[in-house]
Parts: C-alpha cells; structure tokens; sequence
C-alpha cells in the first residue's frame, strides 16, 4: 500500500529561528500523541535559507519527520543567479522538492515544460520531485475540473525516465488560501485520472505506487474524508501547516 503523506508547505513563512522552534514542537506534539509513522509520512517544505537549520535538528535529534525545498533549478550548476541546484538540496538531505506550485506558476510564468525539467533535475539528484498541477476557476468554469491538470502532468512527465519516484499534488487553484475546499468526491476523481497519466507515462507499477495528494484549504476538519477516497494518498497543506497543534492534527487524521 501507499504511505499517506502529510505535507506543510510553508510558501514565504517562518525564518530559520522560527523554523527551529516550530519542527522541535511539531516533533514533540507528534511523540505526545504517539504518531504511529508506519502509517503515516510527515513532511515540511522550509524556505531555502531554513533548510540547513531544519536539517540540523532532524538529523540530530533522530525526528522522524522528512523535509523538502519549495522549488529547485532545472539547471545543476552555472551562471543562474538565484537559482538553488538539487545536488545542493540533495547534500542537505532533503527528501523532497516541490516543483510546479501554481504560486510560481502564476506569479513566475512557469510553464509545465519548465516544470518537466525541474522535476528531471531532482530526480537526476535523488530528489523526489512533487509536481504541483491544478486548474483555476476559469479553467474548471471552461473545461471541467480534470482537462488541466491532466495536460499538466502529461507535459511535466513526458521527458522523465520510466519507473521515476515522484509525488503528485492536485491543488485546485480556485481552492488555494480561499477556505473553499474541493469535495473529496472532486478530489477523488481528478486524482485517478492523474494515476492513469502516471501510468501511462511512467509504466503501471510507477502509476500504482505513485501517492497523490490533495491540497487547498485542507484542515484537521476535512483531512479525514479526503484521506477516506481510494486515489488519495495525503495532503499538501499551507496555512494550515503553520499552526503547530493545526498540523499536528492532521497528521493524526485516522
Ligand atoms: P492552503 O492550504 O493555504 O489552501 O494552501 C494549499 C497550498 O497551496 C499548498 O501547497
């Protein structure tokens, strides 16, 4: 079966300072409750410059928490001023990077081609790459809800080896920061068809094995019906990740 994930994307919150003391009492508030983390993967996506402090405490203090990066370069090395390579994430040990975030999308014009070749750069560097898709309220008002991410994701795979360890994360930009969550029956049937591109693009063991999550306004409220549809394998949460006992919460969704 597949490990459900739990993810907080912080996006633009908390310094390193900050990132300290919220992983040490996310970690604390975990162990309290006694997170069975056999059945469940927690993970948090730091901005870059906590990336070494998060990794510190982790590490040292044996959490069983993983971690990520919010983005990283298609490019591994050069003249790109800016820009983060994932052999840099890698040596950080980071699990994860996020690729495709419709925030970097619509605010940085990133294409799903882009995103394609970001995704092949973290997983040229061990990374597994979490590929953001999800339609606007535009698109879903034009096309439905699946036409979009559809084409999204098959764009973004097209250049990825067969067989390839990545995250799929279906956020409905209409359902991002608005308090106005998909129906876990929307998120369902998006999800399956998003396993059928993996399938199809990957080979049908990646397809099977590949967790696809759902995000935008998921709380502690909501997390267990979405958790309850077949194709859904975890969450990929904003706000609500930056609340600790919010999280800690969802993270105990059973
Ligand atoms: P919210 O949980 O704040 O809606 O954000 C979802 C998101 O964009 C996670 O990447």
């Amino acid at each position: 079966g597949r490990r459900p994930l739990i993810a907080g994307n912080w996006k633009l919150n908390l310094d390193h300072l900050q990132s300290i003391a919220f992983v040490q009492k996310l970690a604390w508030s975990l162990q309290d409750a006694k997170l069975d983390f056999r059945t469940v993967e927690v993970a948090v996506f730091p901005p870059f410059t906590d990336l070494r402090s998060v990794q510190s405490l982790i590490v040292s203090d044996h959490f069983p928490i993983t971690f990520g990066a919010q983005d990283v370069s298609e490019h591994d090395s050069g003249a790109y001023t800016g820009e983060i390579s994932g052999a840099f994430l890698k040596a950080l040990e980071c699990t994860y990077a996020i690729v495709g975030h419709s925030e970097r999308r619509s605010y940085h014009h990133e294409t799903s081609e882009l995103v394609g070749a970001k995704a092949a750069a973290a997983i040229r560097h061990g990374l597994v790459p979490v590929i953001c898709v999800g339609e606007t309220a535009e698109d879903l008002e034009a096309r439905g809800a699946s036409a979009v991410p559809v084409e999204q994701l098959e764009t973004a795979l097209a250049g990825l080896p067969k067989g390839s360890d990545i995250v799929v994360a279906y956020e409905p930009v209409w359902a991002i920061g608005s308090g106005q969550a998909a129906t876990p029956e929307q998120a369902e049937n998006v999800a399956a068809q998003l396993r059928a591109v993996v399938g199809t693009a990957l080979g049908e063991e990646a397809g099977a094995a590949t967790r696809i999550l759902y995000g935008g306004s998921v709380k502690s409220g909501n997390i267990a019906s979405f958790l309850r549809e077949p194709n859904v394998d975890g969450a990929l949460v904003g706000g609500a990740s930056l609340v600790v006992d919010e999280f800690a919460k969802i993270a105990r969704f059973q």
